[in-house]
């Protein structure tokens, strides 16, 4: 059994083996991909002191830092259950797909999020080409452009915010007949004069020239007209997922999002068991607070080690 194990192997749980090995107590990482959203990433202008850098450069990075160290690495396993000890101080098990099955006194999950997509013709295509699902990173590449946000929840609300002041121009598509976002946050919205907002609007077709996204097809809901906007770029604002379905059996307490609760130490509500990065409810999704996230959660797992 090891004394620590941690599920998943994006920066959090990268971050989690490196400080828990620097402890001298044994650490595994299972992961099914590891690097996780990293990998996917094209820029990257926010990870402090690096000015800039490519997701694929940094998992490489980041499995390098990690071989410095004795960590178990175990990657392509995808957990599948959790069986928390029976007793305060006992041991964890975590079953894998494969029917494996490994045992530590503490845990840190850190399974991450994906984006919900809007699952429409050419989004998937023109990923990383126009269509983009983080304004804090890829905002700026947008300067001066016209760009769309889907969705009028608060993070669509706020992405427009925030873009209006880059962008040239935004146009927010919301489903329903009105935003779901905050009043505030609305009226903020409404006070900026380069973005337009269109309501009953339901998104059918991302278009592009073959290497770029060009516009979308939408259908107005109130009379099935069909229009298409051009465009040259997309933010898909339609909610996180956090990866916690592998856990609805468990007994951790989880969020109405499904995010993981967890303490000012990382730990769940089940003793032993930590949690970290994108996968809490740790309302800033992004990789410098991951990896501090995950830093912070193993720290908690060896100090709860040494207390029991
Ligand atoms: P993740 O990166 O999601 O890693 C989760 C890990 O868990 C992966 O290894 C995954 O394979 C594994 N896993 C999931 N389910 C299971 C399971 N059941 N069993 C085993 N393993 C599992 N942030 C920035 O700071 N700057 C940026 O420029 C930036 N750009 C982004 C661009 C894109 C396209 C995306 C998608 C995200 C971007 N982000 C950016 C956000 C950033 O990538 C995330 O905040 C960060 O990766 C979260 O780290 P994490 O370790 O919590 O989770």
């Amino acid at each position: 059994a090891f004394d620590t194990l941690m599920i998943g192997g994006g920066p959090a749980g990268a971050s989690a083996a490196i400080y828990a090995a620097r402890k001298g107590i044994s650490t595994g990482i299972a992961s099914e991909r590891f690097g996780g959203q990293v990998v996917d990433t094209l820029g990257i202008e926010n990870f402090i002191s690096v000015s800039k850098t490519e997701g694929p450069k940094l998992v490489t990075a980041l499995e390098e830092h990690v071989k410095d160290y004795d960590v178990d690495v175990m990657n392509l396993q995808r957990a599948v259950k959790l069986t928390p000890a029976e007793a305060e101080g006992g041991l964890h098990e975590v079953t894998f797909e494969s029917g494996a099955t490994l045992q530590s006194k503490t845990l840190v999950l850190a399974t991450g999020a994906r984006w919900r997509e809007m699952n429409v013709p050419g989004e998937a295509e023109y990923r990383n080409k126009g269509v983009a699902y983080c304004p804090h990173c890829d905002g700026p590449l947008f300067k001066g452009k016209h760009v769309a946000v889907i969705g009028g929840g608060n993070s669509g609300v706020e992405a427009a915010i925030d873009l209006a002041g880059i962008v040239g121009h935004v146009t927010l598509f919301e489903f329903m007949g009105e935003m779901r976002a905050d009043a505030v946050l609305q009226n903020k919205l409404k006070s900026l004069t380069n973005v337009d907002i269109v309501l009953n609007a339901q998104t059918t077709e991302v278009t592009g020239d073959g290497s770029r996204v060009n516009g979308l097809n939408y259908k107005d809901r109130t009379n099935d007209e069909n229009h298409h906007v051009a465009l040259d770029g997309i933010f898909v604002q339609i909610g996180l997922v956090p990866n916690t379905e592998w856990l609805k059996d468990s007994p951790l307490e989880l969020s109405p999002h499904g995010e993981i609760i967890t303490d000012a130490k990382g730990m769940t509500s089940s003793p032993g068991i930590f949690a970290a990065g994108d996968v809490t409810t740790v309302p800033f999704k992004q990789i410098i607070i991951a990896m501090g996230e995950g830093a912070n959660a193993a720290l908690g797992a060896f100090d709860f080690i040494i207390r029991n």
